[in-house]
């Protein structure tokens, strides 16, 4: 694709200048910041470079119409977010386009992200009204005590997202924020700012009223600091290193946080897999967004017995894949996000094969089809010293070791600081499962890479170990946006002695009502 043709053929630039007006800020005076398309390294646009003054505004906008969002019957809220769900279906041509204008991704892959979006829309809308329901609960002393238990929501949730899903993690954890009654001051990544933009059009267009979702453009450094220290919960999307400062400055202030952060995931196959079936897991698991995906294989292990013919049959499989700079859905491997990826990942391949690894196919830069593209790589013989032994390297860069036993596969996958995603491949579901339980891992696939548990938006979804704290998805992800509230009303006596009563015979008449509560199920 050269330069004249970089444009998809829904989106120009003046389009693009359409969405910047979405963006709050405090004066017209601002800097740019320039957005490049990966695909031909060409500038597409600029959206302002906000300042901390524009975050606070955003800030103090999204406070005021909270109020007024969170009064509206919930039921209300959720005919919103369907409207939204079905938008985001009916005009996907359009955020596949911008998406990977700005991305570089393969249109496949863009379309994971609107499929996602809309997923947790109709999720949480359906479920809205039940998790917010009051809940009764049983009182501290049986019939003179009554509790229930409401919840309200957090008030304004920051959200800061990366550049590799910037669709999906713009928007898909704001949506049960939005439907918990909260607002919404979201901070795109520097590279990608122009599908939240978007995003959000879509969302005003669905009827969220605008001061209730927000957005501020600009580096994280200026903009992260003053946005974590005014919202009352911060959602954060990133790298690890980011991820601790984030939960450093929100500790500070005592605002909650989420943190979905960096993986070296693991696939384990078993002896007694569908080979065929594994090796197909194995090329989306590990070059779906050319490896920019945090759910992302970097590290594969396969059983003794398979291991030639699956590491021939993965071989043969990837270098086949088709990788293009195109808007039809046909290439199955799109380009690297940019200059500091793809020296990322030169940086990782090179490092192993000096110290000996052997390159079973890839390793090499594609200049000829996009300034970013790499070639899928698959590395055997790694050893530890080699940076892409434990490095998240983020990039179409997989290793491939064998293993003999079950044990041996569960040390080697939890041979990691992360803990974020895993899959294991078997014929035996029985072992599948007890494999899964002991593995260190938020979210365990059996016989698929990640889009069992990240589409089951039912179950939650996180890190273990440095991948993370808290969850999206599941009743996690919707209830960490909500504070509970307890409402006890006490009846014909209070719980405190009686006047005239000794404190002794008070203590012996109050343990044997606890223990009577211990002993009676119903009382429990
Ligand atoms: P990053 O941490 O560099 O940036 C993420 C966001 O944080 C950006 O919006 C950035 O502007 C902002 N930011 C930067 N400095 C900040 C600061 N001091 N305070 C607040 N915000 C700040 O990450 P990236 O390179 O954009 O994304 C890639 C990383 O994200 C990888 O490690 C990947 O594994 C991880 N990731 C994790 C998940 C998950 O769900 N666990 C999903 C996608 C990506």
């Amino acid at each position: 694709m050269t330069a004249s043709t970089i444009w998809p053929p829904r989106t120009d630039a003046a389009q693009l200048e359409d969405l910047v007006l979405t963006v709050t800020r405090s004066g017209d005076d601002r800097k740019l910041r320039s957005v490049h398309a990966p695909y031909s390294d060409e500038e597409i646009g600029s959206v302002p470079d906000c300042t901390g003054e524009d975050v606070e505004l955003a800030i103090s906008r999204a406070r005021n119409a909270q109020e007024e969002w969170a009064a509206r019957d919930v039921s209300e809220r959720a005919t919103i977010l369907t409207r939204y769900h079905d938008m985001v279906l009916s005009r996907q041509d359009e955020l596949l386009d911008v998406m990977q204008l700005e991305s570089g991704k393969a249109r496949r892959d863009a379309l994971e992200e609107v499929l996602d979006v809309a997923n947790n829309a109709r999720h949480y809308a359906t479920r809205a009204e039940g998790y917010l329901a009051d809940e009764k609960r049983k009182g501290g002393f049986p019939v003179l005590t009554k509790a229930r238990q409401h919840r309200h929501p957090v008030g304004v949730v920051g959200v800061i997202s990366p550049w590799n899903y910037p669709l999906t993690l713009a928007v898909s954890d704001a949506i049960p924020a939005l439907l918990a009654g909260n607002s919404v001051v979201l901070k795109p990544a520097e590279e990608t700012p122009f599908t939240a933009l978007l995003a959000v059009k879509l969302l005003r267009e669905a009827g969220v009223p605008p001061n209730v979702f927000q957005v501020v453009t600009g580096s994280g450094k200026e903009l992260g600091p003053p946005l974590i220290d005014n919202v009352d919960f911060v959602q954060f999307t990133g790298s690890t290193k980011t991820g601790r400062r984030v939960a450093k400055r929100a500790g500070k202030n005592l605002v909650p946080s989420s943190l979905e952060l960096g993986g070296k995931n693991p696939m384990v196959v078993f002896d007694d897999a569908d080979l065929k079936w594994a090796v197909d897991g194995a090329i989306r698991g590990c070059f779906t967004n050319a490896g920019q995906l945090c759910l992302s294989f970097e590290r594969l292990y396969a059983q003794s017995g398979i291991y030639e013919q699956f590491r021939d049959e993965l071989v043969n499989r990837t270098r086949s894949l088709h990788l293009a700079a195109s808007y039809d859905h046909d290439p199955e491997v799109g380009s690297l996000m940019g200059k500091q990826q793809l020296a990322r990942v030169r940086t990782h391949v090179d490092d192993a094969v000096e110290k000996g690894a052997k390159l079973l196919t890839g390793g090499r830069h594609r200049p000829d089809l996009g300034p970013y593209f790499y070639e899928p790589t698959i590395l055997e013989g790694v050893t530890d010293e080699m940076l892409v032994a434990h490095e998240e390297t983020f990039g179409p860069v997989v290793t491939l070791r064998s293993f003999r036993s079950d044990e041996e596969a569960i040390s080697l996958a939890n041979d990691s600081e992360y803990g974020l995603n895993a899959a294991v491949w078997t014929g035996d579901t029985d072992r599948g499962h007890d494999v899964a339980r002991k593995i260190e891992c938020g979210t365990v696939n059996l016989n698929d890479p990640y889009t069992a548990a990240w589409g089951s938006v039912d179950a939650p979804m996180g890190g273990m170990k440095q991948s993370g704290l808290g969850r999206r998805h599941g009743d996690e992800g919707f209830l960490k946006y909500t504070q509970t509230q307890t409402v006890a009303e006490q009846r014909f006596h209070p719980i405190a002695p009686p006047r005239r009563v000794p404190m002794r015979l008070y203590a012996k008449g109050m343990s044997a009502i606890l223990k009577l509560m211990r002993r009676i199920p119903g009382l429990r």
